[in-house]
């Protein structure tokens, strides 16, 4: 059978599925693993102030990969989907709150982003 190829998606096994080591039919749930590439987003370097709503004192980097996590295809896919037309109109968010908290982290590009 052959594979099914989903633009932009990536089914994740578990590291016990047989999938994972093509060992045979998958016997796990996979996640599904999304991710838009947001071109008008700036993510500041680690320990820059931008961080925490200071002025920027590093240079910054354009672009910023946004990437989700779902339990189904059809989530994933429709997540994907709207995400692209949001970039388009220049109306993408952070797609949730937990990911706004994350943002205080210096690993999330998100804290960086201005204020839509
Ligand atoms: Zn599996
Ligand atoms: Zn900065």
């Amino acid at each position: 059978m052959a594979k099914q190829k989903h633009t932009g998606i990536t089914i994740r096994h578990s590291r016990s599925c047989p999938e994972t080591n093509k060992a045979g039919a998958c016997r796990c749930k996979p996640t599904y693993w999304t991710r838009v590439y947001d071109r008008r987003a700036v993510r500041h370097e680690k320990n820059c102030p931008a961080h925490d709503g200071a002025p920027c004192r590093c240079t910054p980097t354009k672009g910023v990969v946004i990437h989700k996590t779902f339990d189904t295809l059809k989530g994933a896919k429709a997540w994907r989907a709207d995400a692209q037309v949001a970039l388009r109109n220049g109306t993408m968010r952070a797609p949730d709150r937990k990911t706004l908290r994350e943002a205080r982290y210096p690993s999330c590009g998100y804290a960086a982003l201005s204020p839509v």
